[in-house]
């Protein structure tokens, strides 16, 4: 008999979350924390979605997401997780450049930069602080029109290497590019350059098993394996999903899936005006990316001069043509050293990624498919043998991802790496004032993307069910259960 996955779930909640991102797995914390009754529902077979890594034979582990964000994600896990989560993060240490215009290395932060721009780049002490202090002050409510290609060209005018120099690291961060709005870019740079970049000591293994022992401390209840196929709407009101054959009666749902997904076939278009389905058919998926994923043989090392990020191109210009194209020039590498896993094995890892078109890989024959993946592995192992002499030699473990793989594991459309475009944040606000109780939480809008991002917007969405919860007045009862 095939086991049943759903065996620890009562018939009725206060919440139902569909989907364990960060944004999905926050909201359900914080919901269980204020004594909601709450189901987290994971189609995959492990918790973490986006913020997932995978093992393989050899004791090597590898972090899919885990590269790096800002120092804000210390004060969330502290607030909305535990103590313990937050006193695991701690900062990189070297962040490289390598490009034909400059090769540098800094902190990433503020002062750092400032000395940069001006030593290095030649630009004026008050033009840097006027920057910094403009992408500081951005916030949701500015005007939305300026660009960030136009901000830069606002301050440093036909600058092409600043450009670079500000934008590559973004670009990785939350997918953003030129033509987006430029507070989408002033928000994620200021996070950055508070602190620096940060990152989780004990791999990202570490952190959702502990995000999971939270949840089950705050009385939520998981179930993995659970792919939703529908949220049942009565009365413009949410009242059910269906999973593996069953109908869970809910409340509210928090839906952590796909902006698109949720919208067209989780719920079904019937049920939203006309206004607001063209609002939703407009909104744009952000880009996906290819990684490859190499384990050094034990014993082999890796120098720490190497950098912890090292953004790498071999493209005399930066354009975002130029960063989605096949013919890859820019590459990201993470390299991981022992102090990643302080309790693991002693192992030297590198990951590198490039952005990715999700055309470019999924329509290609199984044959194409496989040989363009090998051809990946090859032209980056020719790349990295830059900066890690004699890798190929010392690779004991090398495969490859791309947008086909993440679309199949987290069910994003179009493999998409960081949700939707800025426009998905106003259709995903919206979703409350079109069916009562449907909340989605999860990467928009670029800013609400990224580990970060996601988590916060947990918060935001969490709070609002709270208050739609305590509200109501009417609904099924809240019992809490046990696994
Ligand atoms: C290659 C790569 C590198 C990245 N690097 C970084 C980085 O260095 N720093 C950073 O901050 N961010 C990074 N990100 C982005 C970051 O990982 C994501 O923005 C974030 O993890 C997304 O969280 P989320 O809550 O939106 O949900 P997701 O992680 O997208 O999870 C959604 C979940 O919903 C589940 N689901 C979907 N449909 C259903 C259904 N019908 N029923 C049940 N479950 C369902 C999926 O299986 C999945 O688990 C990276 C992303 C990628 C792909």
């Amino acid at each position: 008999m095939p086991r049943d996955f759903l065996q620890s779930a009562q018939d009725s909640y206060d919440v139902v979350v569909i989907g364990s991102g960060l944004a999905g797995m926050t909201a359900a914390n914080i919901l269980g924390r204020a004594g909601h009754s709450v189901l987290l529902l994971e189609q995959h077979y492990k918790l973490g979605g986006l913020a997932t890594w995978f093992k393989r034979p050899g004791g090597h582990i590898f972090d899919i997401s885990l590269h790096g964000f800002p120092h804000g994600m210390i004060k969330s896990c502290k607030r909305y997780w535990n103590q313990a989560i937050a006193d695991s993060i701690v900062p990189l240490k070297r962040i490289r450049f390598d490009n034909p215009v400059f090769s540098l290395t800094t902190s990433y932060h503020r002062d750092d930069f400032t000395r940069l721009l001006s030593e290095q780049f030649a630009v004026p002490r008050s033009t840097v602080d006027a920057f910094f202090d403009t992408a500081r002050q951005m916030n949701f409510y500015d005007d939305q029109e300026l660009t960030t290609g136009e901000l830069f060209e606002r301050f440093f005018p036909g600058r092409q290497d600043i450009v670079r120099l500000l934008m590559e690291p973004i670009v990785y961060a939350n997918g953003s590019t030129l033509e987006d709005p430029a507070l989408s870019y002033g928000i994620v740079f200021s996070n950055f350059m508070s602190k620096g970049v940060f990152t989780f000591e004990g791999g990202t293994d570490r952190l959702i098993q502990w995000m999971h022992d939270e949840l089950r401390a705050n009385g939520v209840d998981i179930c993995i394996r659970c792919d939703v196929e529908q949220v049942i709407v009565e009365r413009e009101r949410v009242a059910a999903v269906k999973v593996n054959g069953r109908a869970i009666r809910t409340r509210s749902v928090v839906s952590n899936a796909n902006l698109q997904s949720t919208i067209f076939r989780l719920v079904g278009e019937r049920y939203f005006d006309s206004q607001f389905v063209d609002e939703a058919r407009k909104v744009r998926v952000n880009n996906s990316s290819t990684q490859v994923y190499m384990a050094l043989k034990p014993g082999e090392q890796i120098e720490e001069s190497t950098g912890d990020l090292l953004f790498s191109s071999t493209a005399r210009e930066f354009a975002t043509d130029l960063l989605l194209s096949r013919d890859i020039t820019s590459r990201t590498y993470s390299i991981y050293y022992p102090r990643t896993r302080p309790e693991g094995r002693a192992r030297h890892l590198v990951v590198s990624s490039t952005n990715a078109k999700y055309e470019d890989w999924a329509g290609l024959t199984k044959e194409e498919y496989e040989q363009s993946k090998r051809d990946l592995i090859e032209t980056t192992l020719d790349a990295a043998e830059k900066y890690l002499p004699n890798l190929r030699a010392r690779v004991a473990h090398i495969e490859a991802s791309t947008p086909v793989t993440f679309e199949h594991y987290t069910r994003h459309v179009a493999g998409s790496s960081f949700g939707t475009k800025f426009e998905g944040l106003a259709v995903s606000r919206a979703l409350p004032e079109q069916v009562r109780g449907l909340y989605h939480a999860g990467s928009v809008g670029i800013i609400m993307s990224g580990w970060l991002g996601a988590i916060n917007y947990g918060v935001i969405v969490a709070n609002d069910v709270d208050a739609c919860l305590m509200a109501s007045t009417s609904g099924v009862s809240s019992s809490r259960s046990s696994e």
